[in-house]
């Protein structure tokens, strides 16, 4: 069989968001390769009717049920089916159009439909880290159960991903995982006291959607991803260790059991995890930027103050203790995050609302599924609740 000919029928679950976007920027170089056959879009119907008369989907699915006739006027004459509300995300993600989902909605309100497609055997490209610290024990059996590959998005861990092809026979010592630091790195509470949202908005590498972007911000966004590496790659705690980097060139690495250590690196670009994951196991050329050793002398790395960045703190708690205690912090930031981005709380409060969140609600060491629904709902009743939302 020739496999240059078969093309990837590709789902994409958050399509109008960072990742989405930049996933059809790489779709549209590649149309040889990838087919785009469903999208889905929360609220931004006219992106979402943009993006299907381009890419001509087979179906889209529009989260805002008010918006459903607009899309459907839309997009009916070019025999585009449409569908709305939070509960099509789950029907279409069983659906037998597609081959491989990219997940890339924000949150736990991508969880359901990751676990519906994993369930029926679809190839998952994971951009959506927090399905995995809400319920990553479900979700990696799952996928083995189904022999359903997990490909990373995140660029740390699309890393690790790639330091470890070829290695499969050997134990990995612990993977290092690099962090940006994000805006305020270097700053000291009486600074972060002060900080407002559209400052805690500006990346000084990457470009993100608003609630990773604060969690860059918060340090949150490193632990969710400790918690992310753990499922992805069946680590303990102990194996996973966070550096400060601050130019993210390297995009992490992995130690082995003889101390050598592989590294990947790269210009900062999101685009090239993306590629990565919907092509896998291929590389695909492109005409990308080039980091160039000569040009830029020096890469810093240092260690994370968790004293001022607490976040990072509370999320290794969670991870060492398991149980639901992720999926509470989990629920407790996307509250408190929300509430930040509103004006609401301030930066420094989030960590508080996290924290207390974490220390309320009653611990479940071993969950089900049902469980985990449970202990987000009551983790982000009690968040909002403390916030007075
Ligand atoms: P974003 O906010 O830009 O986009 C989110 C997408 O999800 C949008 O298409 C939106 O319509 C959809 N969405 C939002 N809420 C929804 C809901 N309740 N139900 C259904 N759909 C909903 O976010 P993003 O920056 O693209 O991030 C997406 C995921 O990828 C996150 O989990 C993030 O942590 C992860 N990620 C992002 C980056 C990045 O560079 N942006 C890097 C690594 C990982
Ligand atoms: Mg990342």
């Amino acid at each position: 069989m020739n496999t240059e000919t078969i093309i990837k029928r590709i789902a994409i679950f958050g399509s109008t968001g960072s990742i989405g976007t930049q996933a059809l920027d790489v779709i549209a170089v590649n149309p040889d390769k990838f087919a785009v056959e469903v999208l889905t879009a929360h609220n931004n119907d006219e992106l979402l009717v943009q993006q299907a008369l381009r890419f001509n989907p087979n179906l889209v699915v529009i989260g805002d049920e008010k918006k459903y006739t607009r899309v459907k006027e839309a997009l009916v004459s070019k025999g585009i089916k449409v569908f709305a509300g939070e509960k099509a995300l789950e029907e279409v993600a069983v659906m037998d159009c597609y081959d491989l989902m990219l997940a890339a909605i924000v949150g736990y309100a991508g969880l359901r439909p990751v676990l519906k497609a994993i369930s029926n055997g679809k190839a998952i490209a994971l951009a959506n880290k927090e399905t995995l610290v809400v319920a990553g024990d479900i979700m990696m059996r799952k996928a083995v159960e189904n022999r359903v590959p997990v490909i990373p998005v995140d660029s740390e861990h699309s890393a690790i991903f790639q330091c470890l092809v070829g290695e499969t026979r050997n134990r990995i010592e612990k993977v290092i995982l690099t962090a940006s630091g994000g805006p305020f790195l270097g700053r000291k509470p009486n600074y972060l006291v002060n900080v407002k949202r559209e400052h805690a908005l500006q990346h000084p590498n990457w470009t993100m959607g608003p609630k990773i972007t604060i969690d860059s911000a918060t340090l949150m966004n490193k632990g969710l991803e400790m918690i992310e590496a753990k499922w992805l790659f069946n680590l303990k705690p102990e194996q996973i260790q966070v550096v400060i980097h601050p130019q993210s060139i390297i995009h992490s690495m992995v130690q082995f059991e003889d101390g050598s250590i592989k590294a990947q690196m790269g210009l900062p670009d999101m685009k090239l995890p993306i590629q990565y994951a919907l092509a896998f196991p291929k590389r695909i050329r492109n005409d990308m930027p080039r980091y160039d050793f000569r040009k830029v002398s020096t890469l810093n790395f240092e260690e994370p103050d968790v004293k001022t960045f607490r976040n990072l703190a509370l999320a290794t708690d969670a991870l060492n203790k398991g149980g639901n205690l992720p999926c509470v912090m989990n629920a407790a930031n996307e509250i408190a995050v929300f509430a930040f981005l509103r004006n609401r709380i301030s930066f420094l409060e989030m960590t508080d609302v996290i924290e207390k969140t974490m220390q309320n609600i009653s611990f479940i060491e071993k969950p089900t599924l049902e469980d985990y629904f449970e202990s987000d709902g009551e983790a982000r009743n009690f968040a909002a609740d403390l916030i007075k939302l």
